[in-house]
């Protein structure tokens, strides 16, 4: 282990360089690329390197060095906060739990040490806890923000990983979140291995969450073409169509003002007057008409060497005009 970082000598070992992919080597307190054409640095913060190719994300090295507001941090106010803290929420992820538990169990039944990347793991996924507790996992936590899990800074555009270097890769409320979810698709079929596990959760009917950081929604089928390059081993709603319409209706309310007090206060009673409609989705999960009305999908699967083709995609609606 080296002193400085918070990555195992293993997970230093499997790093590349964003940009080029070739071989990365430690500099003292920072990251170097060894191709000479190329000549990257990244730097390193409190143990945390900071691997983002500039030439294509939206994020530079200089927001993390300077701790610029990146993603989340900073955009809520501390009233906001306090009052999320009191108030119930509208949201409730049904599946991740279970998911989790299942996906922990695939990934120690093809290796008993797996490396699992978390692409945004800066916090915990909801339901994550089981297998972020499983000593056997080891999990390599990233994100474009800094946050008490955050190894490392990474954008999943350019996942800064040698091919076939994990055995699982989660992606939980991220792909909404990036400009381009197929290239991030791609980079997470490449540094799995091969039958490598995916797990990803992505909303359908949720309004912008992300400020600007925020681009892209998926049908359960637009979540299922997203990896066409995974054979899958299960999908359905993370949240159904009861904290879809909670979403709805609160945005519905909060679209009426930009202050940000009458926000807050408008937060609360949104979720006062609409947090027990989540409570339907115990019943309405995984019924036909879930398939077209959720919050959220999840999809889970391997990595497969063929291409799942739009014609069978269409086969596999599972909605309530099938
Ligand atoms: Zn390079």
């Amino acid at each position: 282990m080296c002193p400085q970082s918070r990555l195992s000598q293993n997970v230093e070992e499997s790093l590349c360089c964003p940009i080029c992919h070739a071989r990365l080597r430690r500099a003292g307190e920072s990251f170097e690329c060894v191709d000479s054409s190329c000549a990257a640095h990244f730097p390193m913060i409190d143990g945390i390197p900071i691997l983002i190719n500039e030439r294509s994300s939206v994020f530079s090295i200089g927001d993390f060095t300077s701790h610029n507001d990146t993603f989340f941090g900073g955009a809520e106010g501390r009233l906001m906060k306090t009052a999320r803290r009191f108030i119930p929420k509208i949201g409730k992820n049904i599946r991740g739990k279970s998911n989790y538990a299942r996906m922990s169990k695939a990934l120690l039944e093809k290796s008993p040490s797996p490396r699992v990347l978390v692409i945004g793991g800066s916090i915990l996924g909801q339901g994550m806890e089981s297998l972020a507790n499983n000593p056997a996992i080891e999990l390599v936590e990233s994100d474009v923000s800094f946050g008490p899990r955050t190894m490392l800074i990474c954008d999943a555009h350019d996942i800064p990983f040698a091919d076939e270097s994990f055995d699982g890769v989660i992606v939980q409320a991220v792909l909404e979140h990036v400009a381009d979810p197929y290239r991030c698709s791609e980079e997470i079929h490449r540094v799995l291995k091969d039958n490598g596990l995916v797990y990803a959760e992505t909303p359908f009917m949720q309004q912008v969450h992300g400020g600007r950081y925020d681009f892209t929604r998926f049908t359960h089928l637009g979540h299922r073409r997203l990896f066409r390059r995974f054979e899958e081993i299960d999908s359905g709603a993370t949240g159904g169509p009861g904290m879809a319409l909670a979403w709805s209706y609160r945005h519905f309310v909060l679209s009426f003002t930009t202050s940000r007090t009458l926000r807050t206060a408008l937060l609360g009673l949104t979720s006062l007057t609409s947090f027990f409609l989540k409570y339907f989705d115990y019943y309405l999960v995984n019924r036909p008409g879930s398939f077209d009305a959720s919050s959220g999908y999840y999809f889970m699967g391997t990595k497969a060497d063929h291409v799942l083709s739009d014609r069978d995609l269409i086969k596999l609606y599972r909605g309530a005009s099938s």
